[in-house]
């Protein structure tokens, strides 16, 4: 019997059922790791894998079955994490190597929260270095490869949450998303990937990169998976004082009662359907389009017209809260220290000089200009003000339609190296999911078929603050009807 590459739920009744342990299950998962994960030429989403750890929680997981008492959906099922979530007892780098040496000495609230579930934490995945990038080469610790295509970025920056899920080396993973990071990867993956509203799940011990725009959420191989993990991460939290106070509805139930998408308004808005879109990726979100005007949905057009100021706007936002948000990185509070000796000032200077990559130094460099006493009117102000402009354009369109379809990414996976001179280049990666961010609504990047060449192509459904449930049941009826997700890499 085959166990690997089962989801949350086939995964979940066969532990429950006691045809497999969750010691079998996390035994597999670490041996998948071992064969295409690790060495030259491999996946390489991991960072750490937990081995002891996980087979620990894995015992403990089958003892709560045996005894039949707390049971969750996530019991026993082994979950890759991105580097960026504080794990006690468990390095947490960030992908950087100002924080190489780092252990924290607690959970973030989402791993208190996977743990209590009962779920195996299996190792730390690979990302841009602070979340900073849209490929994974950013990372400090080396690259992670497309399971689809070896030569191929990941996409980034939670790239090795989505090739880990993609590649079968766990059953599902977190990771954050500031302008893309959960759907961007999961698109260029073929996996599904959910920012859930901003507020939704807790930031408290995710490291910061823009603190008004981070969010965390799942990578899946189903929509229902992404379900099952968001009953589990979402919920106010007195740690996170931007975290909503609002009450978590089921969002499995939701699937269940599914009532389709007959009658459901959809939003297509015209700013993201631009000359540039490759056509293999715009002929597939065409299709997707017929698809839910077949099954009953009303196509609506719609427009977002600050849409062009968005990439703009949101590296001016990013970049000022990363410059504020990294300047505690200083060899004093937290990793490493670089001391030639020649005083305080020069440790600075060494320890962030080379602690930090070049993506890291640049948003600094750019977010302390856009704060700095003479620029902010011109650059941070005028950014705020735009950013509330483009989340007035979603609060009017929605009172239109239910939901906004568009494709992920503008482009498939793209080669190593292929966007690396150009920051400019790879920041329009983002283009389609950086809005989204800025107005704080929740997003999903589903399967929606492969090129040619065997990339997948990912739709990406935006939904109203806090109405998640809607985009999943929209994202169902796209996955029950059209079964992509179930196509797996040849590794
Ligand atoms: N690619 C975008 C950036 O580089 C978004 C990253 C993210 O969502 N963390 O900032």
């Amino acid at each position: 019997m085959d166990i690997i590459g089962l989801t949350i739920e086939e995964a979940g009744k066969r532990l429950r059922s006691k045809e497999i342990s969750s010691v079998e299950l996390t035994e597999a998962y670490l041996s998948r790791i071992d064969t295409v994960d690790t060495g030259d030429d491999a996946i390489s989403a991991y960072l750490h894998v937990a081995r002891d750890s996980a087979l620990a929680s894995a015992r403990a997981a089958d003892a709560r079955i045996a005894a039949g008492k707390d049971l969750t959906p996530l019991t026993g099922i082994p979950i890759g994490v991105k580097d960026i979530f504080s794990t006690k007892d468990m390095p947490t780098t960030c992908a950087s190597k100002i924080l190489e040496d780092y252990t924290p000495p607690y959970d973030s609230t989402v791993i208190a929260k996977l743990k209590a579930a009962g779920a195996v934490i299996i190792g730390k995945l690979n990302m841009d270095e602070f979340a900073m990038g849209s490929s994974t080469e950013n990372s400090a610790f080396g690259k992670t490869r497309n399971p689809w295509n070896k030569e191929c970025v990941p996409g980034g920056s939670s790239g090795g949450s989505a090739a880990a899920v993609s590649a079968s080396t766990c059953v599902a993973s977190i990771g954050t998303d500031t302008g893309g990071s959960i759907r961007q990867p999961a698109a260029l993956c073929g996996v599904v990937g959910l920012k859930p509203t901003y507020g939704r799940v807790s930031r408290y011990g995710m490291i910061a990169f823009a603190s008004s725009l981070d969010q965390g959420g799942p990578f899946t191989k189903s929509v229902r998976d992404a379900a099952i993990m968001l009953n589990v991460v979402a919920g106010h939290d007195p740690k996170d004082s931007t975290s909503l106070e609002a009450p978590v509805p089921n969002y499995t139930e939701g699937l269940d009662n599914d009532k389709g998408v007959k009658g459901l308004k959809i939003g297509i808005p015209k700013e993201y359907f631009i000359d540039g879109i490759d056509p293999e990726v715009r002929a597939s979100i065409d299709k997707a389009i017929e698809f839910y005007k077949k099954s009953g949905a009303e196509l609506i057009d719609i427009t977002l017209p600050h849409t062009e100021y968005a990439v703009s706007v949101y590296y001016l936002v990013a970049t000022a809260e990363a410059s504020s948000n990294l300047a505690r990185y200083d060899g004093v509070k937290f990793g490493v220290r670089t001391d030639s000796g020649k005083g305080l000032l020069d440790m600075y200077k060494e320890t962030r000089t080379l602690g930090f990559g070049s993506e890291v130094k640049r948003r600094i460099m750019l977010g302390t200009y856009a704060l700095s006493a003479g620029y902010y009117d011109a650059y941070f102000r005028k950014a705020s003000q735009v950013r509330a402009l483009i989340r007035k354009d979603f609060e009017d369109a929605f009172t239109k339609c239910d939901v906004i379809l568009t494709p992920t990414s503008p482009t498939p996976a793209f080669k190593f190296g292929e966007k690396l001179e150009d920051p400019l280049t790879m920041y329009l990666s983002d283009i389609f999911t950086i809005s989204c961010n800025l107005a704080g609504i929740p997003g999903i990047s589903i399967p929606c078929g492969l090129t040619e060449a065997g990339l997948p192509i990912g739709l990406q459904l935006l939904g109203r603050h806090m109405d998640e449930a809607t985009i999943l049941r929209a994202a169902h009826a796209f996955e029950e009807a059209h079964n992509f997700h179930k196509e797996v890499p040849a590794i």
